[in-house]
């Protein structure tokens, strides 16, 4: 039976990976900061630990008697939090380096990385009807600053202990995964999430107006969390050691995001644009070429779809706090 360590398997992609992982039959060991009452996902046939894997003492003892590591574990959140907590972001660079050293020490076969989207060249996402990006776009270099930069290094490092020590990594650059029990409040929340959460509070509150970050023109793809796991899995049991693009190619404005939510919810609201909060890059969408040549496979789920799933779950996450608030009068 192979032996998976999920690292971040506490937090939203991570959560879904152990299930999906369980279901394959592995004996799998997941281990996060938070305290396990904080995970979104606990599934009691795991060995689950709550604990820092900054520290290389606590990758080391993780990882012993491990044939496969998945990290997820980042100290991240969507744009809000990437361009205010920089410092922070790059501090992640601990995780993945002490992962790496440990897996080399303790013979671990396969390493799974989880890059991002944000290490793609600033100047090829300047426009909303953006050229998808390929692969090789990442270079030369001009990531997003602080978390990208991160995500950049990780990923050279995963190629350099795979060229000196043999170990096998693969590599997924994410493009906005989105789905159930992930973040939806507290300032870490991406777009899908923070536009399911304004849409469902304005719709209990009786309000007519939704805010939305910049001018609500900026485009990206969205990738339901279904196929994200589908495609790491595929990529994780792959041959395939070049960082690999996951993601959706349905490129969609912010402003169209906002009004399929408000569809899906059955209302209307009026937009009212805050032109000085974080926005991000203008454009941004995968290119699949490489993904469906290598894997044969790429994201297939709609936005549509994956929007109503998770417009149901935040709608219900926010009238559970709605009226746990109203049970404390
Ligand atoms: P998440 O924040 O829900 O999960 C990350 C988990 O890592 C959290 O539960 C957090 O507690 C844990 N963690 C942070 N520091 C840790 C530490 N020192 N030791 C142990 N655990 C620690 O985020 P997610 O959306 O599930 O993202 C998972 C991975 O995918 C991250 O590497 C992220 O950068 C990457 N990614 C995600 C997206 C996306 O759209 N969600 C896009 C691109 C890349």
């Amino acid at each position: 039976m192979k032996r998976v360590l999920v690292a971040g398997g506490g937090g939203f992609i991570g959560g879904w990976l152990v299930k999906e992982l369980l279901s394959k039959g592995y004996k799998v060991s997941v281990v996060d900061i938070k305290p396990i009452s904080d995970w979104y996902q606990v599934f009691s046939a795991a060995n689950n630990t709550s604990s820092d894997l900054s520290l290389l003492d606590n990758c080391m003892q993780s990882t012993v008697g491990v044939d496969e590591i998945y990290n997820l574990a980042a100290d991240m959140g969507g744009m809000g939090f990437i361009e205010k907590n920089k410092a922070a972001c790059m501090l992640t660079v601990l995780i993945n380096t002490h992962l790496l050293m440990a897996a080399k020490t303790n013979g671990v076969s396969r390493y799974f990385f989880s890059s991002s989207a944000c290490v793609y060249n600033a100047d090829k996402q300047s426009k909303t009807l953006i050229e998808p990006l390929r692969e090789e776009d990442a270079y030369p270099a001009m990531p997003e600053d602080g978390y990208g930069w991160e995500k950049l290094f990780s990923e050279r490092m995963c190629r350099h202990f795979y060229e000196d020590y043999g170990l096998e990594t693969r590599v997924a650059r994410y493009h906005n995964v989105y789905g159930p029990n992930g973040t939806w409040e507290g300032g870490r929340e991406k777009a899908p999430a923070a536009l399911s959460r304004k849409v469902a509070e304005a719709k209990f509150s009786n309000s007519n107006e939704i805010n939305i970050w910049g001018d609500g023109e900026q485009t990206r793809s969205f990738t339901y969390i279904k196929d994200c796991i589908e495609g790491t899995v595929k990529l994780m049991e792959s041959d395939v050691r070049e960082p690999l693009n996951i993601g959706s190619n349905e490129l969609v404005s912010i402003n169209a995001l906002a009004e399929a939510i408000e569809k899906i919810a059955g209302i209307k609201l009026n937009a009212k644009y805050d032109l000085s909060a974080p926005k991000g890059v203008r454009g941004r969408n995968s290119d699949n070429t490489k993904i469906i040549k290598l894997l044969n496979w790429q994201p297939k789920i709609s936005l549509n779809e994956g929007l109503t799933e998770t417009y149901q779950w935040i709608e219900n996450e926010v009238s559970k706090k709605i009226n746990s608030k109203k049970s404390e009068y």
